[in-house]
């Protein structure tokens, strides 16, 4: 699950991650008054108004303005809420923007220079490790500095027995040039961001830019956060952080049935049972010369309510052109799940495509009879080429 750069401050500062300090607001008057807040309790005399949505590179889009009086702090607070925000990140429609983060300005003058680096803690999937992922060119896109300058990017991989060592976060600290009370607070800061990826099992912790700042301090400027779903009942209150408008409507729907989709842009629904089947089904309408509209896993235990609620998100899909209903029956009965069908069929009327369905295993055939026999636009195979070839046919219809 993905967290807005406010509450994922909010998380790294419980765990004592310095970040750049802000507040949360819905309007550009509540913009003005946070504005005055940071003013008495940082003495920040600009702040930064910071779009929230679950995208990067938010300040290429204008989603990150800098504001140097409360004129300016209502003035663009009131341009970034309501916009339409695009970026590289979030497709060509953009993301609509309800909130903004004011934010102390950190970048002010001082005895050093400011300098922005990039730090990450991440699974490496092919070491079976978490890592710190680093670089001095942080700030800009990392996808970017990755292409054209690999060696600018440095990994430390932690071993899971010890966890992040001391020496490690001194290593770090030494690779991003950093000396005196700058390498001691950028040691802490490591420490602490990877304390806060651990404990709140995540799957990702980017922050970029961290920033040393003009008097040496690290902090936290940006944040982006991935919770891992499958650690989320052990934290109730990060599972109230779910910013339900910022996902897509269809999955949010499927989750609410306990369904595992995954929209995709293609024109052939599927509906399956099993993850593993899910895939191998994906490929076959590949074959066939179709494109999956969607991933769908009804799981294991599919009735005649979880096969209605999935027809039921697979057909919300413009591009849908048929759909390809994939059952194994094992502990489910290929006859329960053809009745549900046909229940389903029944209740939503008006479907406008062909469905194929195909299910093998316990009560196969009983379940291809009460299909040939409803009546209904429905085409049924047992074998999977058969299925393929039915798919084939209906899209050169
Ligand atoms: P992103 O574009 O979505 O990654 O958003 P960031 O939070 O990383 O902000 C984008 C950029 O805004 C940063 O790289 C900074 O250059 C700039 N920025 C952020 N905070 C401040 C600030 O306090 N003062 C100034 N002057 N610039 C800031
Ligand atoms: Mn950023």
């Amino acid at each position: 699950m993905n967290i807005h750069e406010y509450q994922g401050k909010a998380i790294l500062k419980s765990f004592g991650v310095r970040v750049q300090e802000g507040i949360v607001a819905d309007t550009p008057e509540q913009a003005v008054e946070a504005a005055k807040k940071l003013k008495q309790d940082y003495n920040s005399d600009w702040v930064v108004i910071k779009a929230q949505i679950h995208a990067g590179g938010r300040g290429k889009g204008g989603g990150v303005k800098l504001a140097k009086n409360l004129d300016e702090v209502k003035e663009k607070a009131d341009q970034i809420i309501g916009m339409q925000l695009i970026t590289p990140q979030t497709g060509a429609e953009g993301k609509k923007v309800n909130k903004v983060l004011v934010a102390q300005d950190v970048y002010y003058p001082g005895e050093s220079e400011t300098k922005e680096f990039y730090v990450s803690v991440l699974l490496d999937r092919a070491k079976g490790r978490n890592i710190v992922m680093y670089s001095t060119e942080g700030g800009m896109d990392i996808e970017e500095v990755a292409e054209h300058t690999p060696h600018l990017i440095f990994k430390e991989e932690i071993d899971p027995k010890v966890g992040l060592q001391g020496f490690q976060a001194r290593k770090i600290a030494f690779n991003l040039g950093l000396s005196g009370d700058a390498f001691k607070d950028m040691t802490k800061f490591i420490a602490a961001l990877y304390k806060a990826y651990e404990q709140t099992d995540s799957s990702m912790f980017e922050i970029n830019p961290v920033l040393k700042t003009s008097d040496n301090k690290i902090l936290a400027v940006d944040a982006k956060v991935n919770l891992d779903d499958n650690g989320l009942f052990r934290h109730p209150d990060y599972e109230a952080m779910r910013d339900e408008s910022e996902e897509d409507p269809m999955e949010v729907e499927a989750s609410k049935s306990n369904l595992n989709f995954v929209k995709l842009d293609g024109n052939v629904g599927c509906m399956v049972n099993g993850a593993g089947l899910a895939m191998a089904t994906m490929d076959i309408i590949k074959l066939a010369g179709g494109e999956p509209a969607n991933f769908l896993d009804v799981g294991g235990t599919a009735n005649a309510q979880t096969v209605k609620a999935a027809f039921n998100i697979i057909l919300q899909d413009p591009n849908v052109k048929a759909i390809l209903i994939n059952i194994f029956g094992g502990i489910v009965r290929c006859d329960r799940v053809a009745q549900g069908v046909i229940d389903a069929y029944k209740e939503l009327g008006d479907i406008r495509v062909p469905i194929i369905v195909r299910l093998q295993g316990t009560n196969a055939i009983e379940a291809k009879k009460l299909i040939d026999e409803s009546g209904l636009k429905v085409y049924s195979a047992i074998l999977l080429k058969e299925a393929a070839a039915l798919v084939t046919k209906v899209l050169e219809d």
